[in-house]
């Protein structure tokens, strides 16, 4: 297949290898010209550089990737003046894999459909790792029978291919477990910290909590605790994994997303303010589990 695969980041580019290994045709485009390269030189498979949104638009492919930072990018690739919709893009299937609000989604699709293009939104969860081992999670918004056409195209880069239901639908289940997940985690934050001051180990309060009835995946498999979980970022510094301002950026868009629908969510608009508060302390880059130091300064 030609597909062209737009914005080669932390994401972007391992999922790009993997469809140039899976022996795709790839022409490839990011404002970045050294996130190009690494791409280029990576010497998997058949990919051309092109040196614009349009080029690679007018290089008869026949699926367009895109894996960009936010929706104002996504708005600018799909409806700015030098946008793929500025070029005709009949038949050619749109694949969003960016995190953005289901209502940006959804314009952009209604858009694409305009211009006879068909669109999913597919964001994503595995982070960097999925990416590379090519087992994320796909959020599939859009039509029924274009995702079952697409399915084995995701599968190339993930393992669990998942319908939400209409456009946006994909955006939709991405917010509300990353909702779920940033406040499980300053709650585990929380009920860590409140049980080592009253003179638990932590590693034993821990193991009492995994079999008990708070367990959950931010306390059994990514304690924000150090020393209990080997593997977890608490245990290396806080380094790597999923970047506190990465969270803050799913709350933000999980609490406009209630605004419109006027659902309530006041745990959510609580961690968005939890995490904005350490984001501005200048700790974003750290992984989001390191929440935990809000609670805890010395950690
Ligand atoms: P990133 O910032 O590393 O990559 C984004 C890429 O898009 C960059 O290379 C940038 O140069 C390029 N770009 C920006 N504007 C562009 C434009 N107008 N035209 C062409 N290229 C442009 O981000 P990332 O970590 O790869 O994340 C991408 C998306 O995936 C985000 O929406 C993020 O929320 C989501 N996501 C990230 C993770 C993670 O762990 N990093 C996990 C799940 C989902």
């Amino acid at each position: 297949m030609k597909i062209g695969f737009i914005g080669l980041g932390h994401m972007g580019a391992p999922m790009a290898l993997n469809l140039l290994r899976a022996g795709h045709e790839l022409c490839v485009f990011d404002l970045v010209a050294n996130n190009v390269e690494n791409v280029l030189n990576s010497g998997a498979g058949q990919v051309k550089r092109a040196a614009s949104v349009q080029e690679l638009v007018s290089n008869g492919v026949e699926v367009i990737i895109t894996m960009l930072p936010a929706a104002p990018h996504v708005k600018s690739v799909y409806l700015g003046p030098t946008g793929i919709l500025a070029s005709p893009i009949k038949g050619v299937i749109c694949i969003d894999s960016s995190t953005i609000d289901p209502s940006t989604a959804r314009e952009v699709a209604i858009a694409v459909h305009e211009k006879d293009g068909l669109m999913l939104d597919a964001p994503v969860s595995g982070g960097t790792g999925g990416a590379v081992a090519g087992t994320l999670t796909f959020m599939v918004g859009g039509t029924q029978s274009l995702f079952e056409q697409m399915k084995p195209l995701f599968a190339q880069m993930g393992k669990n291919i998942v319908y939400c239901g209409g456009s946006g639908n994909g955006q939709v289940a991405k917010v509300a477990n990353n909702m779920l997940l940033g406040i499980s985690m300053i709650a585990t934050a929380e009920a860590m910290s409140l049980g080592v001051s009253l003179g638990m180990d932590p590693k034993t309060l821990a193991g009492i909590i995994n079999t008990s009835s708070g367990r959950c995946w931010s306390s059994d498999t990514y304690n924000p605790y150090p020393g209990v979980i080997e593997t977890a970022p608490a245990n290396r510094g806080y380094t790597g994994g999923f970047g506190a301002d990465l969270m803050l950026k799913d709350l933000g868009l999980a609490t406009e997303a209630a605004k419109l629908s006027k659902q309530p969510v006041p745990l959510g608009g609580l961690a968005e303010q939890i995490y904005r508060t350490f984001s501005s302390q200048g700790h974003g880059g750290l992984d989001f589990s390191a929440i935990i130091k809000l609670l805890n300064p010395n950690l």
